[in-house]
């Protein structure tokens, strides 16, 4: 067992964090990852509206007595998304737990505060976690450049974020950005942080409902084989290299990119539909640098049970034999 103020916040027996993955986190893997004695977030924003997201909040709890939360993702979008409609569902339902990602989330915090919600903020930089603690967030995910989806515009990669992190702030971290197994929760812990989190490493797994070719794609691929777009929108994103993608970086090439040139090749509602068929040649894919170190497809039992293994391994035994 590994102990953390993580644990004992979200009342899990492990520090792993399934964090908010468009069109993935569905109760199917959200309730897998909460049953392998972790903490797994549904993304709202998958589901088309709050009633929506209210059906997969109660299938999911049919799925599991354990606790799981919701991720609000606020970062532009090609179809604005009615957040305090999202957010009250969440209270009705009786969510405890909501990872806010992309923008600061101050204009929702009364609302979600006021249903004695804890707040997960996930961002990309220092000064953010600071200002996320300053208003009142009671964690923060701090992603390092590794990262899948949206890395942000700084590049710090996570050996050097995560402890500059723990410096800046006194509330608990997740360390999120590179992580798929044990080594990487051992050094998560190392590096200051009370818990991991994977997103690539979660899309990989039996649970996970998207098509076969996705899954043995992210084992094909490796740490080389990610690219960023978007970066001339100041809207980075890390993903799966393909054809779309050297599509989309060619028209950025050309400078002074609009978002209705690209739009086609990187919308979501693509992306929602390589991920049901399959064909890996139609949109883009959020992929972290961590695609290699991916090299199964487990169960989430069996991939939280191995990198519990492997992290107790490397403290218990690995640890004590270096130290003299
Ligand atoms: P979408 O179809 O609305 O947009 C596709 C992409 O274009 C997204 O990356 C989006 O950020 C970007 N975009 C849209 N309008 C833009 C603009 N005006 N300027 C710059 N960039 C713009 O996206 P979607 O796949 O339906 O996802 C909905 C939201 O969730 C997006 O904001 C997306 O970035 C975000 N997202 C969340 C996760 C997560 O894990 N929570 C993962 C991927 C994407």
């Amino acid at each position: 067992m590994i102990k953390t103020r993580i644990t004992e916040l979200f009342g899990i027996e492990r520090p792993i964090i399934q964090g908010g993955l468009m069109w993935i986190a569905t109760a199917e893997l959200t309730s897998a990852v909460a049953n392998a004695g972790g903490m797994g977030f549904m993304t709202a924003l998958t589901f088309p509206d709050a009633d929506a997201l209210r059906a997969e909040i109660q299938k999911c709890r049919e799925m599991t007595d354990k606790q799981f939360g919701i991720n609000l993702t606020f970062l532009p979008t090609l179809r604005p998304p009615d957040y305090p409609a999202y957010i009250d569902i969440c209270i009705e339902e009786g969510i405890k737990f909501i990872e806010t990602a992309g923008r600061n989330p101050e204009p929702y915090m009364e609302q979600i505060k006021s249903a004695d919600i804890k707040v997960v903020h996930k961002c990309t930089s220092v000064r953010h976690a600071i200002k996320a603690e300053k208003i009142g967030c009671d964690v923060v995910s701090i992603d390092g450049f590794e990262a899948a989806g949206h890395p942000g515009e700084d590049d710090v990669t996570s050996l050097v974020l995560i402890p500059l992190t723990r410096d800046a702030i006194n509330i608990p971290i997740i360390a999120s950005g590179g992580f798929a197994d044990g080594r990487g929760l051992v050094a998560a812990l190392g590096l200051g942080a009370d818990g991991m989190n994977m997103g690539t490493r979660f899309v990989a797994v039996k649970e996970a409902p998207v098509h076969e070719n996705v899954k043995q794609a992210l084992i094909n691929h490796g740490e080389r084989d990610t690219r960023l777009i978007m970066r001339t929108l100041r809207n980075t994103e890390r993903v799966m290299h393909n054809s779309v993608v050297d599509k989309v970086l060619e028209i950025e090439s050309k400078g002074d990119t609009k978002i209705e040139e690209i739009a086609p090749y990187v919308s979501g509602l693509v992306g929602k539909d390589m991920l049901e068929d399959g064909e890996m040649e139609k949109g883009v894919l959020a992929a972290g640098q961590c695609m290699g170190l991916i090299y199964d497809i487990p169960t989430c039992q069996e991939l939280l049970d191995r990198i519990m293994a492997q992290a107790e391994e490397i403290i218990k035994e690995k640890f004590a034999q270096v130290i003299t």
